[in-house]
Formats: C-alpha cells, sequence, structure tokens
C-alpha cells in the first residue's frame, strides 16, 4: 500500500473546485462518462494498429447508482491503468493523458474520437462527492489498482483484486448532492450530455416485449425479458456520410433531436468538412412564425459527440441561430469567453462556412425545384430576410433567389419583377416604383385601385420587411418601394403632369378652408386637393412610406431614425378636385348639407383604411341610415 499527497501546489483544492464550478455542478458525470469514452476508445484504437493483443469485444459503459449506500458508479471496460498511469494520470492533477495519447500516435489516431479534457475532467467527480474510489485493471499485464481520496490531497494507493480489464469510478456522494442519486436526474443528464456518445451507456434495465411463439394463444401474455437499458444512440446521423443517409433518417433524427416537437422540418442541411478545421452536422429549417426572439437557441453543439451547450452565439451566424439541429466540432475552444470566441481565427472560418453551405443549398433548392421552394418560401423568408440584412455575403447569393410575391400568388426573384414591371412602372424621373401591400384585407380597396392601372402589388408581410426594403433601395439603382396606402396611386406612380384641374385657384381655396373647418376640429388630417380623373375616389387617406416604414423598422430594433417610435400616426387626407361629389361639396349652399357631405365622405375613406372606429363609426351609422330614408 502507497500514500502519497496528490501534486498540486495548494493545500486543498477541493474546497475550490467546489466553489468555482459552483454553478455546473452536473457536468462532472459528462467528464466521467467522457474518460470512460475515451478509454474506450483508446483501446480500441490500440486493438487496430495491433499494439494491444486483446479482444475489443462489444464493451459499454455502465451507470450504476446505490441509494443507500449513497455511492455512484461509472464503469468502463477500456484500457484502464496500471499503478504508474494512476500516478502520472490522476496523482498529477491537469496532466491530460487524453492530449498525451493524441500527440503519441498523432497520425493514426486523427479520426478516433477521442474527447479528452474540457474542463476540469476528473476532478470534478469532488464537486459532487467527498471521497472517490479507482478501481482499475490495465489491458497489460500487471496487478489492479484501488485508488482512494476523501477530499483532502492525501490519497491512498494499494492493489486490488479486479480480474476483468476496465476502471470503475466509484463516487461517495456528499450530503449536499444526494440529488445525482435519484434515477430521474440522471436520467436527465444522460440524456443531455451523453445522448450521442460514441460507445453504448448502460442505466439500468428496462422490460421489453417479445413476440410471441408460434401457436401462442390468443389472449395468453406476450412473454418478456430484461434487457440493458442503453441510454445513447452511439451512430447519429450526423456522423455518417450524406450519401448513406436518405430524406427518413435525416426526418427521425430530427425527432431524435426534439421528440417535442410535432411539426416536420422543412428542410436540412449536412455540414462536413474536415479542412481546414473539423465540423460536422446537420441543420434543419423549421417551419417559422413571425415571433422572432422566441425560436432561438435550439441548435446543439456537440465535441467529438459530447453535448457542450445549445447556446451557439458566435459559432453560427446570428440569422441562422432560428435554425435547428447540431454541430459538432473538436475546434472550436470551450472555455473562452463569447468575445473572444468571435476573434477566433477557427471559429470565423466556421461561421462563414454555415453561411455559405446554407445559402448553396437554398440555392440549388430554388433552381432544381423552384416549386417547392417556392410552396416553402413564406416558412423560411425571415430567415433569408434577416441574413440578407446580417450578411453581405449571404445577401449577395440570396439576392438570386429570394422571392417577392404578389398579391396574386406568383413568386418573383428581384430580377424578374424588375423586368416584369419595368414598362408600366417607371416614373416620369425614371424611378422604378414597387407597389406593395402589407395587408391584403385592410388595404383592399388600395389594391384594387393599383391594379386597375395594371400594377403589379406584392405581398410584404414579414416584420423586418421594412429594414429589406431599405437596404434594397440602397444598393439596387433606381428604386423604390411604396405601400398601396402611402400616397394617392396617381402620386406613387407619377407618369406626367397633365391632369387639369376644373376648380379655378379661388374656388379651390374656399374648398380647402371650408373642409379644414369640418375635418379640422375632429383630426389631424393634412388636406391635399389633388386634379385626378373624375372618376377615382373624391376622399382617399394615405400614410407616407417614410414617415411610416422608418417607425415600423423602429419597431423592430435598428435602422430607424431616433425617436421616431414616440411620433404620432401621420395621415393625409387626398381630395379628388375633379370628382363630382367634391363639385358637389363645393356648390351647396346649406352649411348642415355641407357638413354631412364632408362627414359622410371622410368616413368613407377613413372606412376603407380600417380608421373608422368608436363614435366616429357609430354616428356614421347613424348619418348613413337618415341619408338612406
Ligand atoms: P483528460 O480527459 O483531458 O485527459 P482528465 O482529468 O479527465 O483529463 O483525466 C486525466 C487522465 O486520467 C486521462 O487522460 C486518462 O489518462 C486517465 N483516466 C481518467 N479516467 C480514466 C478511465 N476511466 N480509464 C482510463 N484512464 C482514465
Ligand atoms: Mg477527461
Amino acid at each position: 500500500m502507497a500514500t502519497g499527497k496528490i501534486n498540486v501546489s495548494v493545500d486543498n483544492i477541493f474546497p475550490l473546485i467546489k466553489k468555482f464550478l459552483y454553478s455546473d455542478y452536473e457536468i462532472f458525470l459528462r467528464e466521467l462518462i467522457s474518460n470512460a469514452t475515451d478509454a474506450t476508445l483508446k483501446l480500441k484504437h490500440l486493438t487496430t494498429i495491433g499494439e494491444a493483443k486483446v479482444e475489443y469485444g462489444h464493451p459499454i459503459i455502465e451507470v450504476k447508482a446505490d441509494k443507500e449506500g449513497k455511492k455512484l458508479h461509472i464503469i468502463d471496460q477500456g484500457l484502464g491503468m496500471t499503478e504508474e498511469e494512476v500516478k502520472k494520470y490522476i496523482n498529477e492533477v491537469a496532466f491530460s493523458g487524453a492530449e498525451e495519447f493524441l500527440n503519441k500516435y498523432e497520425d493514426s489516431a486523427k479520426d478516433s474520437g477521442i474527447i479528452g479534457h474540457f474542463g476540469l475532467g476528473f476532478y470534478s467527480a469532488f464537486m459532487v462527492a467527498h471521497k472517490v474510489e479507482i478501481i482499475t485493471k490495465s489491458y497489460k499485464d500487471e496487478p489492479a489498482v484501488h485508488w482512494s481520496c476523501d477530499g483532502s490531497p492525501e490519497f491512498v494507493m494499494e492493489q486490488a483484486t479486479k480480474e476483468d480489464r476496465g476502471t470503475e469510478i466509484i463516487l461517495h456522494i456528499a450530503e449536499d448532492s444526494t440529488e445525482f442519486l435519484e434515477d430521474a436526474r440522471i436520467t436527465g443528464l444522460l440524456n443531455k450530455y451523453n445522448k450521442f456518445m460514441p460507445v453504448p451507456i448502460k442505466f439500468g434495465t428496462k422490460t421489453e416485449t417479445l413476440p410471441k411463439p408460434e401457436g401462442a394463444k390468443e389472449d395468453d401474455p406476450a412473454p418478456t425479458k430484461e434487457v440493458d437499458n442503453i441510454i445513447n444512440n452511439p451512430n447519429p446521423a450526423w456522423t455518417n456520410q450524406p450519401a448513406d443517409l436518405k430524406a427518413e433518417d435525416y426526418k427521425s433524427f430530427y425527432r431524435e433531436l426534439y421528440p417535442m416537437q410535432f411539426e416536420e422540418p422543412l428542410f436540412n442541411i449536412h455540414l462536413n468538412v474536415d479542412y481546414p478545421f473539423n465540423l460536422t452536422g446537420i441543420l434543419y429549417f423549421p417551419k417559422l412564425t413571425n415571433d422572432l426572439a422566441q425560436q432561438k437557441d435550439r441548435i446543439q453543439l456537440y465535441q467529438n459527440q459530447v453535448f457542450v451547450t445549445d447556446n451557439v452565439e458566435g459559432i453560427v451566424p446570428e440569422f441562422l441561430t432560428m435554425l435547428r439541429g447540431v454541430i459538432d466540432s473538436p475546434d472550436i475552444p470551450l472555455n473562452v469567453s463569447r468575445s473572444y470566441l468571435q476573434a477566433d481565427g477557427a471559429v470565423k472560418k466556421i461561421s462563414s462556412y454555415i453561411t455559405r453551405k446554407v445559402a448553396d443549398k437554398l440555392n440549388s433548392l430554388f433552381k432544381n425545384n423552384r416549386e417547392e421552394f417556392e410552396a416553402k418560401w413564406n416558412d423560411i423568408k425571415i430567415v433569408i430576410e434577416y441574413g440578407m440584412l446580417s450578411e453581405e455575403k449571404f445577401f449577395e447569393k440570396a439576392d438570386k433567389f429570394a422571392l417577392y410575391p404578389t398579391v396574386d400568388g406568383t413568386y418573383l426573384t428581384f430580377e424578374e419583377l424588375q423586368e416584369k414591371i419595368k414598362d408600366n412602372q417607371t416614373d416620369k424621373d425614371n424611378k422604378l416604383v414597387i407597389l406593395y401591400t402589407s395587408d391584403k384585407e385592410a388595404q383592399h380597396s388600395y389594391i384594387e385601385t393599383a391594379k386597375s392601372k395594371g400594377y403589379e402589388v406584392l405581398l410584404l408581410d414579414s416584420p423586418i420587411i421594412g429594414h429589406l426594403m431599405q437596404k434594397l433601395e440602397g444598393s439596387k439603382e433606381n428604386i423604390s418601394f411604396a405601400r398601396v396606402d402611402a400616397d394617392h396611386i396617381d402620386k406613387l406612380i407619377q407618369k406626367e403632369d397633365t391632369q387639369i384641374s376644373k376648380l379655378s385657384d379661388e374656388e379651390k381655396e374656399t374648398l380647402k378652408s371650408e373642409l379644414e373647418k369640418v375635418i379640422g376640429e375632429k383630426s389631424s388630417y393634412t388636406v391635399q386637393l389633388e386634379a385626378m380623373d373624375s372618376d377615382a375616389s373624391p376622399f382617399t387617406i394615405t400614410e407616407p412610406e417614410f414617415m411610416r416604414r422608418m417607425k415600423e423598422m423602429q419597431q423592430t430594433g435598428g435602422g430607424g431614425m431616433f425617436g421616431m417610435g414616440q411620433m404620432p400616426e401621420m395621415y393625409n387626407l387626398i381630395v379628388n378636385t375633379n370628382s363630382a361629389l367634391v363639385g358637389e361639396i363645393l356648390a351647396t349652399k346649406t352649411a348642415k348639407k355641407k357638413e354631412r357631405l364632408i362627414n359622410q365622405s371622410l368616413d368613407l375613406a377613413k372606412l376603407s383604411k380600417g380608421l373608422l372606429k368608436g363614435k366616429d363609426l357609430t354616428e356614421f351609422i347613424k348619418r348613413s341610415y337618415e341619408m338612406v330614408k
């Protein structure tokens, strides 16, 4: 028997371990299972290259909870440790055997999947245990070793009687950590961190129903048997080659990742690079809603199949954090701050690789199966529009496949749109005016007016579209977007100033002051007289594009002008001086009748813009019945 002091420079590091990692107690299990996995994979590697002359077999890792004895066992059938190795790897804290192994077998072990350390490694056991034992037998022909340590730097080491190869770690769970003896808690942890680790992990047993033997009677109970409860899938989809996977495999993996998610993903992107960095993974486009904030943080980050985090900020470009799936890369530094991460060269490359892969996938979908792409457009547009706004490189690619649907359900690329409307919708200053609506129902009458002129109206309704329009106006020549109710249609796309007013200047002035007298009292519409077609609407309420868009942009963050959010809504009342009704208003002699005509016309204009509410609506209805009589 040997005793000694663990080689650390402070007297007692264990209180420190507990204190500093307080919030992350639970990762001890991930660390110990990672070590058990490494030990198994190392043995696999050594048998493959012929250095270990033993049978590799079908090793598993077992987790056993002993509630009464307050002990947790983690047992592997890996390569084990000799006495020398325990001294070296365990007693010298912070000496990583994984690193040494990888250096020694540099070339051949490159793809062995050995995990190594993320954190504190073996000693994180002391976050939850007051005493830890190791019973280990090396694959080499040497006696087994029993090491134990009660939380002080003094350890005890002696020979053990263990016969079979591998290592058993026994944690004597501390009083404040007994939660880690509960089945549910352990299952939860195993599912979170180890669900896709490469060596089968057993936790207890489960009952399996067997097929009934031939000739069994109808109501004979089906036979059952107890089998190992293996909690992980050692070969998750992302570790396979894309060529070996079918569409159904991707879908079933999605269900494995998100068991509570009933909606199927729209499509997936398989990531697979090994130079200049190593990264595999599968990203899924889920069906997205307009609620942007809610859908983030669903991508899981793994390192060699060990779950690390579901916060991929800094690694995945911001606009893609709305996607789902997994990314597995050993090249992402883990124990660094987020800002350091963003400055890291490898991480930057990873982020731009992901962007490029997503753009390429979308482009090939668009090219090869446009119909399907169009059908999915509404569910994916948010990600694409957001990407176009935030990543210039993505904008350049997406500009070729981003779609602009018309109110009639035709989906056009920007180029196709331009081609289609350029003859009819270029104004007298040679500007191409793109008309759109944000709500087909609410802006119905405006849409109809635009269509009657043969104009195309787009349906653009995503929450960040204002920002995108702003960007398109800035990056393309001579175009502008205008919502159909931003002005009267003849003003939105001004062809030439040919309309002659039927009213004299004097009459116009009289009309304007009469209108303002009635209207000014109850609202803040800016009256604007226009000479238009005689059959165009007499009164139209419009909402200038610029102010409205700035306000909307400010609501979805950034872009808008300072203080715009507090500005009241601004409306113009466009009065068609050439319409018969306006002529009648001017000609009416009795003040009461004139007022009634003005109010009724104004209310109709408000009604078609969805602005007639409350008391005004009640009065309008009353007045209308009287006029019908
Ligand atoms: P790392 O895993 O980064 O090497 P750890 O502190 O987790 O660091 O482990 C230290 C070393 O102890 C390992 O590299 C390995 O050599 C040895 N070790 C730990 N657990 C086991 C185990 N279950 N079987 C064999 N060796 C182990
Ligand atoms: Mg480790």
